[in-house]
């Protein structure tokens, strides 16, 4: 089990709820456009959202933002560690911050000084991009770089007794990404944040993102997450959402399963199940739905489900719990199934 640090009211390890974070991509000094896409972020379902600090401008914008937001902050600081000092001073939940970019150790213990004093964790983030150069040259861009690096970062924490830390080691490469995951999971207690860097934009990123975050979850690594996209950040926590569904992580919405049909297939069951999908997608308690084109293969490859149907040329068989229980017009079937899911959220 990993050590737990509290980012505002989020938990981040200690066997917490696995967290989705985000990222503006406004000018942070900006805070009108900058609170505006926080609450579009926070809407979609994301639990943590990091913004640039890059400006004294822009740590001062901090203490503004803070008061017209609700979603615990994080302040992405590079190099100059008054920013990081600022935007703690002005209310953020948390700093990404490398302690091996700064310098003098008397910087470092101001840092921490004022993050105990705050509260506020530090997440250690190396990227494949930002790996020391004598580190470059002993193991080249590999995994076992990426955690080197990032366990020097941790150490100069360790040094002043800092130890409210979040690692994280992202690669552009799925592969190496999981490699480096599964190495700095076995060698320390931190929570890790993990992510796929620069995956890229839509479908290429998104099907990056899902292998290398898919599988460290399958593995039990990882205690928060971010999907890199580039482009409207608001995607990146709607595939987050999706992947912690599809790996079990949560459980509270409606599973809606479906055949892909073929020749046996005798009704519209695409449309069947966009509707279903779409009509049940507030729902937050654990339901699954079968959705299956014909009887043949249907009620038995449901078998595990809450209630589904399974279809027919007019009539669908309905059942619940697996068990055929009524015929139904194929035109009935999406308010039949939405009744069945009313009773079973009315009785939680
Ligand atoms: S459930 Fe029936 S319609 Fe769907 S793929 Fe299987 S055999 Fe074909």
């Amino acid at each position: 089990m990993k050590r737990q640090v509290s980012v505002g009211d989020i938990l981040i390890g200690g066997g917490a709820k696995i967290s989705i974070q985000s990222m503006t991509n406004t000018d942070t000094a900006n805070v009108e456009k900058t609170v505006a896409q926080i609450k579009e972020l926070e809407r979609a379902g994301c639990d943590i959202v990091r913004m640039t600090v890059n400006t004294i401008q822009a740590s001062e914008a901090v203490r503004q933002i803070v008061d017209r937001t609700t979603v615990p902050l994080v302040a992405d600081v590079h190099f100059d560690y008054k920013l990081a000092i600022k935007a703690m001073e002005n209310g953020i939940a948390k700093i990404r911050f490398n302690p091996g970019n700064i310098g003098e150790e008397k910087n470092v213990r101001l840092i921490s000084d004022c993050a105990k004093a705050h509260n506020v964790p530090i997440r250690v983030g190396v990227n494949s991009g930002s790996i020391e150069k004598d580190l470059q040259e002993k193991y080249g861009r590999t995994a076992k770089a990426l955690v080197e690096s990032a366990l020097r970062h941790v150490s100069i924490l360790e040094k002043v007794g800092f130890y409210n830390t979040v690692i994280s080691v992202k690669a552009s490469s799925p592969q190496k990404t999981v490699e480096a995951y599964r190495l700095l999971d076995k060698s320390c207690d931190y929570p890790l944040h993990i992510g796929v860097t620069e995956a890229g934009q839509d479908d290429e990123g998104i099907y990056k993102s899902v292998a290398a975050l898919g599988s460290l979850l399958m593995d039990g690594i990882g205690d928060t997450i971010r999907v890199s996209l580039t482009g409207d950040p608001v995607q990146e926590v709607v595939v987050a959402r999706k992947l912690l569904r599809a790996v079990g992580v949560d459980k509270n919405f409606v599973d809606v399963i479906s055949c892909p049909t073929c020749g046996r297939c005798a009704l519209d069951l695409s449309n069947i199940v966009r509707e279903i999908k779409d009509k049940t997608k507030d729902i937050r308690i654990p339901l699954k739905i079968a959705v299956m084109g014909c009887v043949v293969n249907g009620i038995g490859e449901a078998g595990d489900c809450d209630f589904g149907i399974a279809g027919g040329k007019d009539k669908s068989a309905l059942f619940v719990g697996g068990q055929v229980v009524r015929t139904i017009d194929n035109v009935d079937i999406v308010s039949e199934i939405l009744k069945l899911c009313g009773e079973r959220t009315k009785n939680g």
